[in-house]
């Protein structure tokens, strides 16, 4: 199969904080999502283990060093079209210059210092529960869109308020998993389950160095979870050595384009067929 010509958009959908704890936690919708696509555990996202850097990471396909994400955010600072490091927004904007995108988060500092100013580009910030019904209208008003990020809040909200990993976060994530559920269905009422590559992943983890934290090289701050489905995406794979990065590499060969410069994203082994 050609990937990139079944595949029409890329959907992320990102939980903050879930590391992999999602394992523990009661996910119906993503376990449905996932089926016939591939999952792992087991991925690993950068160091320091925080947002600005993780979510950074993901959207750029490049350690924190590189993008930046980190400072623009401390700095309340609009990111640059920095010709060392572009986001997936700025890749996809060059090569599909006329094709929607939307970006909705519940945490705004990424809007700004993670992704580049660029026309065309719907920026949202909501708290999660807002947000959901305001990406379904995106998703139906908006149906040529090439690329969808999202990100919930609560689930590390969670983790700092109860701790990482306990019932309260776990009780969290199956939350989330619900709100998922509702974009998915907005999705499958569109028509664009079957010819969109979605990956659900998280930004980090919690609860390694201290309990109600993150930030640290402790394996459950870095461990997280990472799923894939759709067109030419294996089911069951066996994925062995993910990184949050890869998630810009597979999102861009979904969409048929080249991957980031310097090899830091990959694409993950068995993830296509
Ligand atoms: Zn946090």
């Amino acid at each position: 199969m050609n990937t990139a010509q079944a595949i029409q958009r890329v959907i992320i959908l990102g939980i903050d904080g879930a590391g992999a704890y999602m394992k523990e936690a009661d996910t119906p919708h993503i376990d449905a999502l996932l089926q016939g696509g591939s999952s792992t555990y087991g991925a690993q996202t950068v160091y320091p283990s925080n947002s600005g850097e993780c979510w950074g990471s993901l959207l750029h396909g490049v350690g924190p060093e590189k993008h930046k994400a980190q400072a623009y955010i401390q700095n309340n600072a609009q990111m640059p079209a920095d010709p060392a490091s572009a986001s997936l927004f700025r890749r996809v904007k060059a090569a599909y210059p006329n094709s929607p995108m939307g970006a909705f988060v519940c945490w705004a500092p990424i809007l700004t210092g993670a992704i580049e100013e660029l026309d065309g580009v719907v920026k949202h910030a909501a708290p999660d529960a807002d947000l959901v019904p305001v990406i379904g209208a995106f998703i139906r008003e908006q149906p040529a869109f090439r690329l969808l990020f999202v990100q919930l809040d609560d689930v590390d909200a969670a983790g700092h308020k109860h701790g990482f990993g306990t019932a309260g976060q776990l009780q969290a994530i199956t939350r989330a998993d619900a709100q998922i559920g509702e974009i998915v269905r907005a999705l499958a009422a569109a028509a664009m389950l079957d010819d969109s590559l979605i990956v659900v992943t998280t930004d980090h983890g919690g609860g390694g160095a201290r309990t109600h934290d993150h930030g640290s090289d402790h394996p459950k701050d870095m461990t997280i979870f990472w799923g894939c489905r759709g067109p030419g995406v294996a089911a069951g794979a066996e994925l062995d050595g993910v990184s949050i990065r890869d998630t810009a590499a597979v999102a861009l060969h979904a969409l048929g384009l080249p991957l980031p410069e310097g090899g830091e994203a990959k694409l993950p082994e068995g993830l296509f067929l």
